[in-house]
């Protein structure tokens, strides 16, 4: 039987935990804040901002929103990010991606005060996480591997492939993936848009982490027998539904399904993992910015 690797359960447990850090926190006086930053019309990078700062509600962390005008010159996000890398009752800065052209996503990702870099995207937070001595991970690839911890996927001596190289996603998943450390020691292959044969690289690994942007890219015909395949991909693709699409992964869940012996869904996968390890980096950075002790999830 195919196990179904239930996101929404691993990441309700997870903020249910959060929940007593933001206690424990509270009870040494800091409530842990995070602001997120918005420079952007696009309703699906709107529809994100909303649903981190509900998700700060839901567990106590204060949420502060800021909106940039689109249009805006770059220096008015660079003087946010200032005041927010200033202000003592922000712990964590998200600035949601992507940012208009005319700003260099660098030099934002740069201003950041590494402390409060939540995403982890900041070179400090890269540097540290590729040498083992992670502060932040990046929300997915951490919601990831707590995903193969709950589930108890050996990787350990696996061969794991991951199927994308950004910065956001493939990079770090296979920088943990190859860590001498827990839900590490995995042989690790990264593909990406020029690798030559996909499925020869899929078809012998035990781990599969599918984050191509790519609709449907791996199927069942791609895996091997019993392999866990993780999902990341989230795509619009057109369909006959109220809102003229639907939401698939890079996984054709149907026919790998019946090949895998542990899969994600998409939606109910990875996702609500990314939006649980966005609460759990902004109480670390609450908890070191206090010296403040915090049993983290
Ligand atoms: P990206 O576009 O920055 O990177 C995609 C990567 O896939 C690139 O490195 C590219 O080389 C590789 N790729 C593209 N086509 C390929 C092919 N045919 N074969 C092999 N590799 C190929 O995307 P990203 O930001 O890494 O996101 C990847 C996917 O994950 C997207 O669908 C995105 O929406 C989704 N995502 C989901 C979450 C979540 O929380 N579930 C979070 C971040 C991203």
């Amino acid at each position: 039987m195919t196990e179904i690797i239930d996101g929404n359960a691993v990441a309700s447990e997870i903020r249910d935990e959060i929940s007593d850090c933001v206690e424990t926190l509270q009870a040494g006086g800091v409530t842990p804040g995070l602001a997120t930053v918005l420079m952007s019309d696009d309703p699906a990078s709107e529809t994100y901002v909303s649903m981190k700062q509900q998700d700060c509600e839901e567990v106590g962390i204060n949420g502060i929103h800021v909106e940039i005008e689109p249009d805006a010159p770059s220096e008015e996000l660079f003087e946010t990010i200032d005041r927010l890398n200033d202000d003592p009752e922000v712990h964590g800065i998200l600035v949601q991606l992507p940012v208009p052209d005319h700003v260099d996503k660098r030099e934002v990702i740069r201003a950041i005060d590494p402390a409060k870099d939540v995403d982890g995207f900041h070179p400090e937070n890269v540097g540290r996480l590729v040498a083992g001595d992670a502060r932040f991970k990046p929300c997915t690839p951490h919601g990831v591997q707590k995903l193969l911890e709950a589930y108890e996927i050996e990787t350990e001596g696996a061969d794991a492939v991951v199927v994308g190289r950004s910065d956001i996603v493939g990079k770090p998943i296979a920088n943990l993936l190859i860590q001498k450390a827990p839900q590490g020691n995995a042989t690790t292959t990264v593909c990406h848009s020029r690798t030559d044969d996909l499925a020869a690289k899929t078809s012998t690994a035990d781990i599969v982490i599918a984050a191509a942007g790519v609709p449907e890219l791996v199927d069942g015909s791609m895996l091997k027998e019993d392999a866990t395949v993780i999902d990341v991909g989230v795509n619009r693709v057109d369909a006959d539904t109220e809102k003229g699409y639907e939401l698939v992964g890079d996984v054709d869940y149907e026919s790998a399904e019946s090949v895998a012996g542990a899969i994600t869904p998409v939606p109910g996968g990875v996702g609500p993992m990314t939006r649980a390890m966005l609460l759990y980096n902004t109480v670390a950075a609450a908890s070191e910015q206090h010296d403040i002790e915090i049993e983290l999830p």
